[in-house]
């Protein structure tokens, strides 16, 4: 008899979601977390100048589900929080994504007047319209606005993060990239936009704070899991409870259909001794700059700290497996998907192994995606 009913690879929110609902139905859970400390890229830890920062860079919690705001709200007291970027534009800051101040700051009155006009003529009732369609208008001076949203605020941006030529980049990317017709400068337009008062570590503290559950940190769960014809074995016993597996679907398998990959992130922090280093939260660097945003954490914090403030700059670069090298953002395309398939159909022959979350999958999930996936799974299969 195996001391435990649940093994879960991964303390992300995939993870740490999963393990309370197994938890509370009297389940025994033993966490695999392989990093030295719990709640996976949502991680946020106390600097010496006393600043809280994101470790895995910055996450702004924003969602629909009122389902998954209520879970969260049992862990924790969030503050409300509607997240605002500037992108640093021909040397000016304006709001992101595009809008009409923006406009207003980068034309001249008369010239930001006349596309105003046209915008409200052409598109009436929207709120916002994508650039795409702005760059495929037969009105000329329309077109010619599209285009130069296009190449100051999209196109190097993402060359820098995917490093592909834009030519590569799928049409319905370009498609998600808005312009908002209006002064509405917040970066998400959900119902719930919160972030968590005393930060995400102690959110995920208490999430995971329950006698059933046991946490093994530092501690890679494939040096005690393996699958051998379709089942799985813990520390060289069969297993036949429940196995949550939260990490990369390639490593389990151990890369026999090749490598899944992946774009990381060098993550760069620095101190300085002022009050504020910038004028808001994030400020995005499309153009000359290799990196391409500075995040300033005081701003998500609400720390009062006086002269002493930190910020992060990311630097995209290709994934590699390696230590120090973190898979962050999935590059999906049919090829990649292809591969997962394969990946995901051995998943299929194991009757008693759940993929959940971001790595598992292969998907790019926001936070609030990955809550309500791990809901709904427990809820489809052991509830
Ligand atoms: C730079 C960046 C910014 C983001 N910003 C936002 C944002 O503002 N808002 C938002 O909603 N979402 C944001 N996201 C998305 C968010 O980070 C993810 O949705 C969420 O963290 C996914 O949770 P997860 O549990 O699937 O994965 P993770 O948080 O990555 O957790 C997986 C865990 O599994 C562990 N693990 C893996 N393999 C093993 C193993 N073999 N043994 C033991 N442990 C293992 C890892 O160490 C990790 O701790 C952002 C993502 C990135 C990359």
């Amino acid at each position: 008899m195996n001391k435990y009913d649940v093994i879960i690879v991964g303390s992300g929110f995939a993870g740490s979601t999963l393990a309370r609902k197994f938890a509370e139905d009297q389940k025994k859970v033993l966490i695999y977390e392989k990093r030295s400390h719990i709640a996976g890229n949502m991680y946020e830890e106390v600097l010496d100048n006393g600043v809280r920062v994101h470790k895995y860079g910055p996450h702004i919690f924003h969602t629909n589900n009122k389902k998954v705001f209520d879970f969260l709200k049992q862990y924790g007291e969030w503050y409300f929080y509607e997240h605002r970027v500037v992108g640093k534009i021909n040397n000016i800051l304006v709001p992101i994504p595009f809008n009409f101040r923006s406009l207003e700051l980068l034309y001249n009155q008369e010239e930001s007047q006349k596309i105003k006009d046209k915008l409200k003529e052409i598109y009436p009732d929207q709120k916002k319209v994508s650039i795409l369609d702005l760059i495929n208008n037969s009105d000329e001076t329309i077109k010619k606005f599209g285009e130069f949203v296009y190449k100051n605020v999209f196109e190097n941006y993402t060359a820098k993060q995917w490093n592909i030529p834009i030519s590569e980049i799928d049409k319905s990317v370009i498609n998600r990239v808005p312009v908002i017709l209006g002064y509405d400068d917040r970066y998400f337009q959900d119902q719930y936009q919160y972030m968590p008062k005393q930060g995400y570590t102690k959110l995920f503290e208490r999430l995971l704070d329950h006698e059933n559950i046991e946490i093994q940190l530092s501690t890679n769960a494939l040096d005690d899991l393996s699958i051998q014809e379709d089942q799985i074995y813990w520390k060289g016993e069969k297993f036949s409870g429940i196995v949550i597996y939260t990490g990369q679907i390639d490593e389990l398998f151990d890369y026999k259909f090749g490598v899944l990959p992946y774009r990381s992130l060098d993550l760069v922090f620095e101190n300085y001794d002022m009050n504020y280093y910038q004028s808001s939260s994030v400020v995005n660097y499309p153009n000359e700059e290799k990196f391409t945003r500075i995040t300033e954490f005081k701003y998500f914090s609400n720390q009062l700290i006086p002269k002493a403030t930190t910020i992060l700059k990311e630097y995209p670069k290709k994934y590699q497996i390696q230590e120090d090298c973190i898979p962050y953002y999935a590059i999906i395309d049919d090829e990649n998907r292809e591969k997962y398939n394969q990946y995901d159909e051995l998943v299929q022959k194991i009757p008693n192994l759940y993929m959940c979350g971001r790595l598992a999958e292969y998907k790019y999930y926001n936070m609030d995606t990955v809550i309500e996936r791990a809901l709904e799974l427990y809820e489809k299969e052991f509830q």
